[in-house]
């Protein structure tokens, strides 16, 4: 045993091998040491032939799934090693093989998976220059492919996506980021295969053959050479590991990320798409807002969409028109919904039904769910609108699926397939009458009883049963002489014999075997049944994602309806026109009548880049996020918190926004700002749209407000990159920039001065803010009084105007509005710079003074800091 054990064991080296032994699963060696150690499991020992004992716990076998999921969840593969052999049958060791292998990719546990949440496997190839990708969910039956050519589209790609294992090539690297990392921080279980299953003909061949095909043009994938690699690859793997042919993928679906918003890793978590920043939850994200499906496939698909909106005006207008019809027909719409609430998750029974997994009640549920598609296909009917009658004409009413399951499964049928008790009376004769023989046994066994004494005038002649002769006719030895001659006997006794007839033999053979084959039979009936759904995959497949997306835009439009959105008018011209404007989230959070909302106005022309200033908690970060989260969600199809808004279609949306905690972790605020912001100045275009929010704020004055000054130079500078941006800023300098540079202008959100305090008015009006009121806002937190006299006295003494000074003084480079305001030369500027200094008498303090970490300080660290300055001035 312990030698194939370990045959077995060096066969999946990677894998934690659950090895069938009786009634338990065991493991040895270093898996029983992780394993006790994961689950808590007592390690004890087993003597294997080897001078100390195999440390070995083991998991009893009806409990086994519980344990195997709960490994694969923390990223372990298992390999399950069964008895395929009937141990009462066995000639010596019972045979065992490895008959699935479970990985977090490829778990098709329906406890364990989130239902509204695809479990994605990715394929990587990497040739050192490109990347072809393949993601694949096996419970869905969902498969793409496509082909990105830089390390962060890559990435981009994987935060999408989000799988929870990636199979990839040796060569796979993204450059600047370690793989044990993306593995550590996003949970991935990452594992590289060898280069065989990456070789271009086989990797082909596998992918051609499963999909019946000689040309990958008939897949659409001419266009996608390393994509096909990767997914023939991710083919062969599932195929090894799930031990079974995918039936279930009958189709692929390459894309260009053309066709998508491109949006980066740091952009959709700023946005908060699908979960929040900081908690990681789905409350308080632009998703949360927005699903309100009712059907598991409904919120996998809006989740899809939140994390990939589009770029094509006419298929963006398509969707809107779908929501659009679904919001004016409210009726009709809440009947649609009132339809799809009972609807379970097809496309997972589906995947259940083609691996017979699918239990009886999983046949009811299919078929209580399919039993609503003619109610819906009716109420789609009298929709007029692209999207809707064509999803309509792709729901199958699937009749004849319903019909079969009606006629077969009983109303209350148990879990399990092997029990019996599944079958409707009057399905199946044979299954009828053994059901009849299981209940009806003891009732016929009295009326032949009856006959037979009737027959023969013994009586007391009686039937009985024992475990060894089973049921015969006994009659005592006085009426002996009555025993026709066709009675048989089969066993004397002192003072009786015992006997049986074929009519008895019969019944007796029904009775007993009835039990037993029932359960067979009803197995077998079920199992016929469920292979004929299975044999109808692309219809039910094809339907669910109909039925998926039509629980999208009644969602969509539900949402529209009970949160006031207005249907977006969209452009390609690049104006981004947006009045009375909300935050889809924010207004959620709080009572919506007290959200101010505000207009964005942004074109290709003059209005390209916004300067925003404001004090810390006027709402700038509130309406940057707004604006784009309006963009993005004209683009998914979805209308928006505004009274109105014409969007000019963006091919990225780039966020810089706050600290951030990105894969690159390790290297300070300031650096990962920077390579932000390199990125986004490498990779945006005249089309995106860039929500900067505080630049250069993690370094000196000087030097931050320098940066910035650059940055908003290059962008709004058309030959460079001309991109939309709105750009919230603390340094009330850069507001110099409106006059000097073309398409830049000024905004602030506006406060009211109360005395000392500030209110915050949340409007936003053109012009830039005269004072940082940062004073005002520590006032509003809660700084000592003491603290907060006295700085305002220091502020006063530093004279903040003059860095403004400094600031008007500053040439622009590049683009300029022709030079309106007069400029300094440089040298002057300099001058203007020692002077600033000057104002302070003592360079040791100042020095002092702007070493110090503010952000970093509690309010009584701070104090002493002032007090500290103040002694030595
Ligand atoms: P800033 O970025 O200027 O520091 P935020 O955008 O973070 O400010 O806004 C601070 C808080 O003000 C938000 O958490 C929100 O509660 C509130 N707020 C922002 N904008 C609005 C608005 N338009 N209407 C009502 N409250 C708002």
């Amino acid at each position: 045993m312990m030698q194939h054990y370990i045959q077995t064991k060096d066969a999946n080296p990677d894998c934690i091998l659950f090895y069938r032994l009786g009634d338990f699963y065991e493991m040895f060696f270093e898996d029983a040491e992780i394993v006790s150690k994961e689950l808590e499991l007592t390690l004890t020992g087993k003597s294997c032939g080897l001078e100390e004992r195999a440390p070995m716990c083991g998991v009893p076998y009806h409990a086994a799934e519980t344990y195997l999921t709960r490994l694969v969840q923390r990223g372990y593969k298992v390999a399950v090693c069964e008895q395929i052999e009937d141990p009462k049958e066995a000639k010596g060791m019972v045979k065992r093989a490895v008959t699935r292998i479970v990985t977090p990719g490829t778990n098709m546990d329906a406890m364990s998976l989130d239902e509204s949440k695809n479990n994605y496997i990715m394929g990587i190839f990497f040739d050192g220059d490109k990347y072809g990708l393949s993601i694949a969910d096996v419970t869905t039956a969902d498969f793409f492919v496509t082909e990105v050519d830089s390390n962060r589209s890559c990435l981009d790609e994987i935060n999408k996506y989000v799988p929870s294992e990636i199979i990839c090539n040796e060569n796979f690297t993204i450059s600047g980021i370690d793989i044990a990392d993306l593995k550590e921080r996003m949970q991935i279980s990452i594992a590289k295969l060898d280069v065989h299953y990456f070789d271009d003909r086989l990797a082909v061949a596998v992918l051609l053959e499963h999909f019946h095909t000689s040309r990958l043009s008939a897949l659409g994938l001419e266009e996608f050479p390393m994509g096909s690699i990767s997914a023939g690859a991710l083919m062969k793997y599932l195929t090894e590991i799930q031990k079974s042919s995918l039936e279930q993928f009958n189709h692929v679906q390459p894309y260009l990320n053309g066709n998508f918003m491109l949006l980066d890793s740091s952009t959709r978590r700023n946005l908060e798409l699908v979960e929040t920043l900081r908690e990681k939850q789905k409350r308080g994200s632009l998703l949360w807002v927005l699903d309100k499906t009712k059907t598991a496939m409904g919120a996998r698909m809006l989740r899809s969409d939140v994390e990939q909106p589009l770029t094509n005006a006419d298929l963006i207008t398509n969707r809107l028109d779908a929501v659009d019809e679904l919001l004016h027909n409210m009726m009709a719409r809440e009947e649609l919904r009132e339809y799809l609430n009972p609807i379970y998750d097809l496309e997972r029974l589906n995947t259940r039904i083609v691996y017979q997994t699918a239990n009886p009640r999983d046949l009811l549920a299919f078929k209580n769910s399919v039993a609503m598609l003619p109610a819906i296909k009716t109420v789609l009917a009298d929709f007029k609108s692209k999207n809707l009658v064509e999803l309509s004409e792709n729901i199958d009413s699937l009749s004849d699926i319903c019909a079969d399951i009606d006629a077969a499964i009983c109303e209350e049928p148990p879990i399990s397939s092997r029990d019996g008790g599944i079958l409707k009376d009057g399905y199946n004769e044979e299954v009828d009458r053994l059901r009849k023989a299981k209940t009806e046994g003891k009732k016929w066994l009295a009326e032949l009883e009856v006959k037979e004494r009737e027959r023969t005038g013994i009586k007391n002649l009686k039937i009985k049963y024992n475990k060894v002769f089973g049921y015969y006719l006994e009659v005592t030895n006085s009426y002996k002489d009555l025993v026709p001659a066709d009675y048989q006997r089969k066993q004397t006794l002192a003072n009786a014999e015992r006997f049986f007839t074929p009519e008895l033999k019969e019944l007796e053979d029904t009775i007993l075997g009835a039990e037993d084959k029932l359960i067979s039979l009803e197995y077998e009936l079920f199992r016929q049944l469920r292979n004929r759904i299975a044999s109808e995959v692309s219809r039910i497949q094809t339907t669910a994602k109909a039925i998926a997306r039509l629980d999208v835009y009644a969602s969509l439009a539900y949402v529209a309806e009970k949160n006031h959105y207005c249907r977006p008018k969209i452009n390609t011209r690049g104006l981004i026109d947006i009045k009375g404007g909300r935050h889809p989230v924010v207004e959620q959070m709080m009572d919506q009548q007290l959200f101010i909302d505000n207009d964005t106005y942004l074109d290709n022309k003059k209005q390209r880049v916004s300067i925003i200033t404001g004090p810390n908690m006027a709402g700038k970060s509130t309406y940057m996020r707004q604006s784009a989260l309006i963009v993005l969600m004209a683009q998914i199809g979805c209308f928006v918190p505004a009274k109105s808004a014409n969007i000019g279609i963006v091919d990225r949306i780039f966020t810089r926004v706050g600290a951030s905690d990105d894969l690159a972790s390790g290297q300070s605020t300031f650096m990962v700002e920077m390579n932000e912001v390199a990125n986004i100045l490498r990779n945006a275009t005249k089309d995106s749209l860039l929500i900067l929010d505080e630049i250069g704020r993690g370094t000196s004055t000087f030097d931050g407000l320098s940066i910035a000054w650059a940055v908003v130079e290059h962008i709004s500078n058309v030959k460079l990159i001309g991109a939309k941006t709105l750009f919230a800023t603390h340094y009330h300098e850069l507001t110099e920039l409106e006059g000097k540079l073309e398409g830049v202008h000024n905004y602030c959100i506006a406060v009211k001065e109360n005395g000392d305090d500030i209110v915050f008015l949340r409007k936003i009006v053109p012009g830039g803010a005269d004072k940082s009121y940062g004073i005002a806002v520590a006032k509003l937190a809660g700084l000592p009084d003491e603290v907060i006299d006295r700085a305002n006295r220091i502020v006063t003494q530093l004279c903040e105007n003059d860095i403004v000074d400094l600031a008007k003084n500053i040439a622009v480079e590049g683009q300029t509005t022709g030079g309106k305001k007069q400029t300094k030369p440089l040298d002057d500027v300099d001058k203007a710079q020692m002077s600033f200094l000057d104002t302070v008498s003592d360079d040791a303090i100042i020095d002092e003074l702007r070493n110090l970490d503010i952000s970093h300080m509690t309010p009584l660290e701070a104090m002493n800091a002032l007090n500290e300055l103040q002694v030595k001035v």
